[in-house]
């Protein structure tokens, strides 16, 4: 049992409606009743590490459509932590989920609820990833999967997938914010299931990577945890979790909560840098970040109340730094990460360097999503292969060049 309340005039709906925000125009926030819950951390270790181990925390009661996701790892790294300059750093790589990005935990939970719903039909606009998670639990779910992409600015990894798996690809003359608008009023004339992170479902599956993030540091909360902001609904939905565990007493108080954005596309860091209640949204967002291209976040008023409730912090980086974050991530870890998912280590390294993050705090960088979704940005960011005829002088010749 739950109820969906909107966040500004507390109005409820329930468990069987259709609606994505409240008539006011507020979003909408799944609340439980936290009195009924109890939570075993011991007992949740033997089961398989997916989303759906939490399903006593999670909006669906019946059938769900999984392709086990969640579970992913949570890295410490040293050399990483040596180079940035702080104690402790871990990186909970969520690029290992199915289709290589979170969105696969917020998917597996609004598809389930689709079907619920008794939808037909599941849509959404999407920098990439979104598309390809929609399309992959479509498929598995067997109903049909429309994504509409801003054209020309959608890293190929990513459309690759929603083309193999079967959505309905439109590529939209406009950018993320113009597709999202079109793709809600379409929602609302066809009654197809909207699958954006508005849709608070979406974030019930994406709160578990702070149930996870818990329970691999063994019930310690970490001092913060920093993440790439585009929609900012990760880092709302993160908070809750955190939240959630402290209302259920696993644990005593939740991490610092530090969004971080590129600096073209950057209203959070602003509102909250400016103290403003609400952000300015910004009407060309430009990055190399194709993931985090976003001008108008539609969870903003969400993620500005986690951030300041947990007394974290927002800031910028630029392409620049967080191309080389990216190489850090996997020159000195191993980790591969697509460029939105590195803004995380820029972010804390810029934060480190400014004296906001101490060098004794324990930090956990999410990163989004994996390497592979954008290969383009790879090939350019590194130095081309080393083109050698097929000899062993001059393979020699080659390997010992400087
Ligand atoms: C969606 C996405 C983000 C942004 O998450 P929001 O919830 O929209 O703030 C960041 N990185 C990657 C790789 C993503 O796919
Ligand atoms: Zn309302």
């Amino acid at each position: 049992m739950y109820s969906l309340e909107c966040i500004d005039c507390g109005n409820k709906y329930a468990e069987s409606d259709v609606v994505y925000t409240c008539e006011c125009g507020g979003l909408l926030d799944i609340i439980y009743d936290y009195s009924n819950i109890n939570i075993d951390m011991e007992k949740l270790r033997l089961e398989p590490p997916t989303v759906w181990k939490y399903r006593d925390l999670l909006p669906i009661k019946g059938k769900h459509v999984t392709i086990y996701e969640g579970g992913t790892p949570l890295y410490k790294c040293d050399r990483l932590a040596e180079l940035i300059g702080v104690k402790e750093i871990y990186v909970k790589h969520e690029g290992l989920n199915p289709t290589g990005s979170f969105k696969d935990r917020g998917m597996t939970v609004g598809v389930s609820k689709a079907l619920e719903l008794g939808m037909k039909t599941v849509a959404c606009a999407s920098t990439g990833n979104t598309s390809a998670s929609l399309a992959i639990y479509g498929a598995k779910a067997g109903i049909p999967a429309i994504v509409l992409l801003p054209e020309g600015k959608v890293a190929m990894g990513k459309v690759a997938q929603a083309l193999m798996h079967g959505a309905k690809v439109l590529s939209i003359k406009g950018n993320f914010d113009e597709a999202l608008s079109l793709v809600r009023k379409l929602c609302d004339e066809e009654k197809f299931y909207l699958l954006n992170s508005i849709n608070p479902y979406r974030l019930e599956g994406q709160k578990t990577i702070g149930f996870e993030i818990i329970d691999q540091l063994n019930l310690n909360v970490p001092s913060r945890v920093v993440l790439p902001v585009g929609n900012a609904g990760n880092v709302t939905a993160i908070y809750k979790g955190f939240k959630e565990f402290t209302e259920l007493g696993v644990t005593d108080h939740v991490p610092k909560m530090c969004g971080i954005q590129a600096e073209g596309a950057s209203p959070i860091v602003k509102a909250i840098k400016n103290n403003a209640e609400m952000i300015e949204p910004e009407k060309s967002p430009e990055t190399i970040a194709t993931a985090i291209r976003i001008g108008d976040p539609v969870n903003a008023k969400k993620a500005l109340r986690a951030i300041r409730e947990s007394n974290g912090t927002a800031e910028t980086v630029t392409d620049e730094e967080l191309v080389q974050a990216q190489r850090d991530l996997a020159q000195l870890e191993g980790i591969g990460v697509e460029p939105a998912s590195a803004t995380s280590v820029a972010g804390l390294k810029k934060l480190v360097k400014q004296g906001v993050v101490q060098s004794s705090e324990t930090v956990v960088c999410v990163t989004t999503g994996h390497l592979l979704k954008d290969p383009q940005e790879v090939i350019e960011a590194c130095d081309k292969p080393i083109v050698v005829d097929a000899t062993i002088k001059a393979i020699r010749d080659a390997v010992f060049s400087k």
